[in-house]
């Protein structure tokens, strides 16, 4: 296993849209093993193959505890709403902003060995499987967010205010 580097926002890559993995071989399960490493260092909720600059259609997202290896997902449908707002990105170091995601994804997939999955991932699983797809295409959560800070704290602060608001 090996560290990799991130990328960050300005990178071009980001942008770029990830090509299916079509070849499932001991690469796809190492770079798995890197990405885990990588994700665990940082301790993200999610990684995608593009971060660490491998446009390919591969993602880790934890369920819990769990860290589940996605590979050429497909969403069959979605509902609800995630209770939970708040979204930041390790390629957007800093930033935090609202990002309304369903509370409910059905997905297809196939595991680190090519074996097809269909699964339902509820709350913020949903809501890291969404951001993580949201990577394959290009699109990073800054350009879906409002209330968007340049740090936490910002954030954070703006939140409480709005809540205190809200009780009123
Ligand atoms: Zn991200």
């Amino acid at each position: 296993m090996a560290l990799r580097k991130i990328l960050f926002d300005g990178d071009p890559i980001l942008r770029k849209k990830s090509k299916p993995v079509t070849i499932f071989n001991s690469s796809v399960v190492e770079l798995f093993d890197d990405m885990q490493e990588t994700l665990d260092k940082q301790q993200g909720a999610g990684l995608s193959a593009v971060q660490i600059g491998i446009l390919k259609r591969m993602f880790i997202i934890y369920d819990g505890k769990t860290p589940i290896r996605i590979v050429n997902p497909e969403i069959i449908s979605t509902s609800g709403k995630c209770k939970t707002t708040a979204e930041g990105c390790l390629s957007v170091p800093g930033k935090w902003g609202d990002v309304e995601r369903p509370n409910n994804v059905l997905a297809r997939y196939q595991d680190q060995h090519g074996n097809f999955v269909e699964k339902t991932f509820t709350g913020f699983t949903c809501k890291t499987f969404c951001h993580e797809y949201d990577h394959l295409e290009g699109i990073l959560f800054i350009d879906r967010a409002t209330n968007l800070f340049d740090t936490y704290e910002e954030y954070h602060k703006f939140k409480q205010k709005q809540e205190k608001k809200g009780n009123k």
